[in-house]
């Protein structure tokens, strides 16, 4: 199939899947732990195990509710008519409708990986990331050529991760979503221990993608008057002045977790051990990059690291970013100023639909502000063609 502009990172979540899906499929003992919509008096909920989630339909990886005055990107999707007549995020009609209205002609579907941090039960998330990546990839298969699934891999077990990142890939997905702030050890272990993931993403051609969230910056306290937890800033309708004070702190620096990925990978070795490897830094943006593999290089040099690590890198460290590399942004103004050093074939461009932090509707206007001084063949690489080598369209 021919493209002209496809997204990297747009967002199935879990918030907008039918209520019964995890609750089919399920031997009979663990049916009533696993993630289901249940009735309330306020509308339709979220509840996994005896936790209640949040409302059905929530925002972006989330299950708050959504609301007009959170954001000016929420009020336009409520203009847009995004949160009017069916779910669009699983409606397939109203999806390729909005997806129309900005000249998407494909994406590359991020899934709940996310579920990680709120379910506990490893056994009860292992059949959610099952049940999931299964539906998703029915989904995709009956609109050949729109959507291409990423599959949702429990990292609790290396092993149990790696036989679903490589079911994932008979099942027709095209990639595999870690979310790091639920991983059991951290990414740069230079034992081994996360092997078995990069051996089978390697092996399947399955790039690992590792999407923001859930990444952290001190909160305030909890409000003594109501006792709320930390968790729930973003959720409050009326944050007080010190939450405000995380929400300003907090949005610009998200995407900034990427740079802790980025290097650990590489630190990791993993890259040397499987040159096949390839890994995505989902919605980290780009714009940090250059001085990120700068410093790796003069650091690693510096601190005797190539005659400490055992085996040394074969490479210098910034060499396997542009080797096995990528990440992708939706609204990042350095890439129209840096988009040779930052590696033009490393740079995805994603909308992020439907989530607040993307650029739909409005992506063409963003597109052009950013980049548009880039030439033609840089810039249909950026949104289209790197995506379409990297996941194989
Ligand atoms: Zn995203």
């Amino acid at each position: 199939m021919k493209y002209a502009l496809v997204s990297a990172d747009s967002h199935m979540d879990m918030s907008w899947l039918p209520g019964n899906l995890f609750t089919d499929n399920v031997p009979d003992a663990i049916r009533q732990k696993m993630p289901r919509v249940v009735d309330s008096p306020n509308g339709p909920i979220w509840k996994t195990e005896e936790k209640v989630l949040g409302v059905y339909g929530g925002l972006g990886f989330g299950f708050s509710k959504p609301r007009m005055g959170k954001s000016r990107q929420i009020d336009k999707m409520y203009e847009a008519g995004y949160y009017k007549g069916p779910p669009h995020a699983i409606n397939k009609e109203a999806r390729l409708t909005d997806m129309a209205m900005e000249g998407i002609d494909a994406e590359i579907l991020y899934g709940m990986t996310s579920a990680g941090n709120r379910i506990d039960d490893k056994q009860v998330l292992a059949h959610t990331y099952r049940i999931y990546n299964d539906w998703v990839s029915n989904w995709c298969k009956a609109s050949p050529g729109k959507w291409f699934g990423l599959a949702c891999i429990p990292v609790q077990d290396p092993e149990e991760g790696a036989n679903e990142l490589t079911r994932g890939s008979e099942l027709g997905l095209r990639g595999a979503d870690i979310f790091v702030s639920s991983t059991v050890k951290p990414i740069y272990m230079r034992d081994g221990f996360w092997d078995p993931i990069w051996k089978a993403s390697a092996d399947t051609h399955m790039p690992i993608s590792f999407h923001i969230g859930g990444g952290g910056i001190q909160v305030p306290g909890p409000n003594p008057e109501s006792g709320d937890p930390p968790k729930s800033v973003h959720a409050k309708i009326n944050p007080t002045q010190n939450e405000l004070g995380y929400i300003g702190t907090h949005l610009p620096l998200e995407q900034l977790a990427g740079s802790e990925w980025l290097v650990s990978i590489i630190m990791s070795g993993a890259c040397d051990r499987y040159p096949e490897f390839q890994f995505v830094l989902g919605e980290c943006g780009a714009g940090w990059i250059p001085f990120v593999i700068e410093r790796m290089d003069l650091k690693y040099n510096d601190a005797y690291l190539d005659q400490k690590f055992s085996p040394p890198l074969s490479l210098k460290p910034s060499e396997y970013w542009y080797r096995q590399g990528a990440t992708t942004f939706q609204n990042d103004p350095t890439v129209g100023h840096f988009a040779d050093y930052i590696g033009e074939n490393n740079l995805m461009w994603g909308s992020d639909y439907p989530h607040p932090d993307g650029v739909w509707p409005g992506a063409r206007a963003v597109i052009k502000s950013t980049m548009g001084n880039l030439p033609e063949k840089a810039l249909k690489k950026i949104t289209c063609d790197n995506a379409v080598r990297l996941y194989k369209m």
